[in-house]
């Protein structure tokens, strides 16, 4: 008997102390992050929910604006008078101005089941995340809110055949990717000109709402394989932006020189409207001056080609760049051009200099900017950085770019 309780002690004590160094290992180690359970789509209870409101009893309209249909068509069949509206609209306007509600949107009633058929709620749909509730059960409670948005590393590759577009398509992948795709590589690949048997890989970020993609995130490494050559590039966050770097950390975008002179004084600016001081009229000047004196050298302020070189009575003698897909610039008033169509300038060549032909009262370069065939105002736009990757941060940069390599070899590519 004795002996029996002795052992029972003994298994006792080495049970405790099993438990103790379980406890010990366990306290001593990281936490161990919970499993997530898996999510079984068919057994989800049908939710009584609609824009975290329950639903079940109200009977629930829901509609898209119809042309020339405010908030009064909409609400005043189901019991919202003219004075709750006008409150209504009062009281929205800081959180969501209700003469912005637009043709196309959808939005959604919920009305009591009842004889009366009152509208609860009225909840407007901003776009594909942003959703306004109004409240209209008592005072009017007005609430802006967001669907989650889910954003998912998703991965597309193809050899072209078509177009980009047509490929990205075909491989069920997001065609917006294209454009994309063309912004990161407009100083490196023309993509009109891309041609049969090129391909690519890319690994991107894509936005879903509610399970339905709602658009193109972040593009973290793309391989494009244009002409044999391939060309890499690598997404990089540089203080809050991302900028794409090639496979030696080289910035995948040229600069834009400031002024197409090297000394000069900036004499007019871009503006929608200013008084012409030849024409004597209001009108816009959709370029900007600098005045400088006759045959002052004028710049090329970026590789490209010269598409235009010619005389127009307004512009005087003037040189016309294409730099890629998207950015083009003009020279005008030139005392004598240096360049004709067709040559390939690098940034800095000198394409022609400054004079005073066509209207123009003093010599100057009237230099004009196109971006995606707009004129737009070059010292207004927020062009990217074109520098190298800096030294402190190389490192991490070669890390990255490793990690995402490793994940473009893995792609196979969809023929
Ligand atoms: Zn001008």
């Amino acid at each position: 008997m004795k002996k029996k309780l002795k052992w029972i002690s003994v298994g006792l004590t080495a049970l405790l102390g099993f438990f103790v160094v379980l406890f010990i290992l366990k306290s001593g180690s990281k936490p161990v992050p919970p499993v997530a359970a898996p999510i079984v789509q068919d057994t989800i209870v049908p939710a009584k929910l609609l824009y975290d409101i329950e639903i079940d009893s109200f009977e629930v309209i829901q509609s898209t604006i119809k042309k020339n249909e405010f908030l009064a068509n909409i609400l005043l069949p189901y019991e919202i008078n003219y004075g709750t509206i006008d409150a209504l609209a009062k009281k929205s306007k800081p959180i969501f101005d209700v003469r912005r509600i637009a043709v196309g949107k959808n939005y959604t009633i919920l009305v009591r089941k009842d004889s009366i058929r009152k509208a609860d709620y009225f909840i407007y749909e901003i776009d594909a995340v942003d959703y306004i509730v109004y409240d209209l059960r008592d005072s009017i409670i007005i609430e802006r809110k967001k669907r989650p948005i889910e954003t998912k590393i998703q991965t597309a590759s193809g050899v072209i055949n078509s177009s980009l577009y047509q490929t990205l398509k075909e491989s069920k992948a997001n065609p917006y990717l294209a454009v994309k795709l063309a912004d990161i590589f407009a100083w490196s690949i023309d993509f009109y000109r891309i041609q049969k048997g090129d391909w690519f890989k890319v690994i991107y970020e894509e936005k879903f709402v509610d399970g339905k993609s709602f658009g193109i995130g972040e593009i973290k490494a793309v391989e494009f394989n244009h002409f044999d050559k391939s060309f890499l590039a690598f997404g990089y966050d540089i203080k809050g932006k991302v900028e794409y770097y090639d496979e030696e950390a080289n910035s995948l975008r040229k600069a834009f020189l400031k002024s197409p002179l090297k000394f000069s004084r900036l004499s007019s600016r871009f503006t929608m409207r200013r008084f012409h001081p030849v024409q004597k009229r209001w009108k816009a000047h959709l370029g900007t001056d600098y005045a400088a004196p006759r045959g002052t050298p004028i710049m090329a302020t970026s590789d490209g080609v010269v598409i235009k070189s010619s005389y127009t009575r307004g512009n005087g003698k003037f040189v016309k760049l294409s730099h890629n897909s998207v950015y083009e610039t003009q020279y005008l008033h030139m005392s004598k051009r240096n360049v004709k169509v067709g040559k390939q300038v690098r940034q800095g060549d000198i394409i022609g200099y400054v004079g005073s032909t066509g209207l123009a009262t003093g010599p100057h370069v009237c230099y004009r900017f196109w971006k995606n065939g707009k004129q737009v105002d070059h010292l207004r736009e927020d062009f990217p950085s074109a520098e190298p990757i800096s030294p402190d941060i190389k490192e991490a940069f070669i890390l990255k770019r490793d990690s995402l390599q490793a994940n473009l070899d893995g792609l196979v590519i969809e023929q």
